[in-house]
């Protein structure tokens, strides 16, 4: 594959050069975290020992440094996911921050009694709750497209779902359960059709191929920086100029101003308005780390293995007697969800956990899509750009074990 390399990708996470329980270490839970390479560790360590000051105001150099590191981490996010304008993308501590802002913006200004929030039955807890909470405080009501035995979205009645007191629709662009992709743009299309504006959560997206928001046409996209090879505590929230432009504040703080009185506060302009307090400035040039990092390898070459590695361990799997995968969309990304016969997945992941090998295992916090399959819980192995072959095979070898352990 031109460019890409996975054992070279390999060196550059040193996490990944460890034995663990007397094994080499086989990371195949990326899609709660994902491990991060030496470039991101060493950007985050540079910004500390050289250029760390609060940002924007300051007179001195190091808050020039600062600031210059900070706007430019935004700079190179909107690169990353096309965006018209710098502007539009908000720096949040993640994903579930970045929904939490709509909801409690957007859907606080716009929803009332009776409106109605559209999400589907494939989504996280942070694209469920948060709507939730919002038809609570506004008397909205929830509503949620449904999903086949495939894990695919029934789009069929995706349409007849968006009616005039639809004030936002909020859908996954890939699901963290299953690995279903979902057709945003398409969703988008006929949302917009009929004046309904769009959130994505791209939490398991980005990272696996490339995202252009402007190609999808979605008002709201969000994603993390720690899954897709940054570091924690910082997330993105893009949203369309002119969607965040009316918005109110989220909350209140420094920063977010132009001025205070007692009597008065005027709010600063977007993207600043929507990021109260320090930032995590550390966070934002390791995230921008991350991003030049994954540019470097080219996202199509990215898209490329996990696409391949994706097949061959779907395969494999299969041919592990009693397994079962949950969620067998056509389109889908590097999630594998499965059953092995009647074994509770706690104890398949405890007996792979002594082989040396990181798996997850429960409900993924998307206990509904659990409900539809009418299953409390999966394993989970999800794959990212650092795994190989020999992981897979690594995996297929401890299910055997499991096997032979309830047998
Ligand atoms: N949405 C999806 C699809 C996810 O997979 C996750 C993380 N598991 C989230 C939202 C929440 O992301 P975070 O915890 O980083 O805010």
């Amino acid at each position: 594959m031109s460019g890409f390399d996975v054992q070279r990708v390999r060196e550059d996470f040193p996490i990944l050069r460890q034995e663990v329980r007397g094994r080499p270490l086989v990371y195949l839970d990326s899609a709660a975290t994902s491990q991060k390479p030496q470039a991101v560790i060493d950007a985050i360590v540079r910004f500390y020992q050289h250029d760390n000051a609060n940002v924007h105001r300051g007179v001195h150099v190091l808050s020039e440094r600062s600031t210059e590191a900070y706007e430019g981490a935004r700079e190179t996010v909107r690169r990353f996911i096309n965006a018209r304008d710098a502007k539009e993308i908000i720096f949040v501590r993640g994903t579930t921050e970045a929904i939490n802002l709509v909801a409690q913006t957007y859907g606080r200004k716009h929803l009332g009694p009776g409106d109605e929030v559209l999400i589907t039955h494939i989504e996280h807890h942070a694209n469920i709750v948060p709507w939730r909470m919002l038809c609570e405080q506004t008397g909205a009501v929830l509503k949620v497209i449904p999903v086949d035995e495939r894990g695919e979205l029934k789009l069929d009645e995706a349409d007849a779902m968006m009616t005039e007191r639809t004030r936002i629709l909020a859908v996954s662009h890939v699901s963290n359960a299953l690995g279903t992709v979902t057709p945003v743009k398409e969703l988008t299309r006929r949302a917009h059709a009929k004046g309904i504006p769009v959130l994505v959560d791209g939490a398991q997206a980005v990272t696996h191929f490339p995202v252009d928001v402007q190609d999808i046409g979605c008002d709201f996209y969000a994603f993390s920086g720690h899954k897709m090879f940054g570091p924690t505590g910082i997330g993105v929230l893009y949203g369309r100029m002119e969607r965040l432009e009316p918005l109110p504040p989220y909350q209140g703080g420094g920063d977010m101003i132009l001025s205070v009185t007692m009597e008065k506060v005027t709010y600063n302009r977007v993207p600043h308005r929507f990021e109260a307090g320090t930032p995590d400035l550390a966070g934002a040039v390791g995230l921008a780390a991350a991003i030049r990092y994954l540019e470097s390898l080219g996202m199509a070459n990215v898209a490329a293995h996990d696409q391949e590695l994706l097949a061959y361990a779907t395969q494999a799997l299969e041919s592990v007697p009693g397994l079962r995968i949950v969620g067998q969309a056509r389109e889908k990304s590097a999630v594998l969800s499965f059953l092995l016969e009647d074994i509770h997945p706690h104890d398949v992941g405890t007996i792979l956990d002594r082989e040396g090998i990181c798996i997850r295992t429960g409900h993924h916090c998307a206990q509904p899509v659990m409900q539809f399959f009418k299953v409390p819980a999966t394993s989970r192995a999800s794959l990212a750009l650092y795994n190989t072959r020999e992981d897979v095979d690594a995996l297929v070898r401890g299910l055997h074990k499991v096997l032979e352990v309830f047998k």
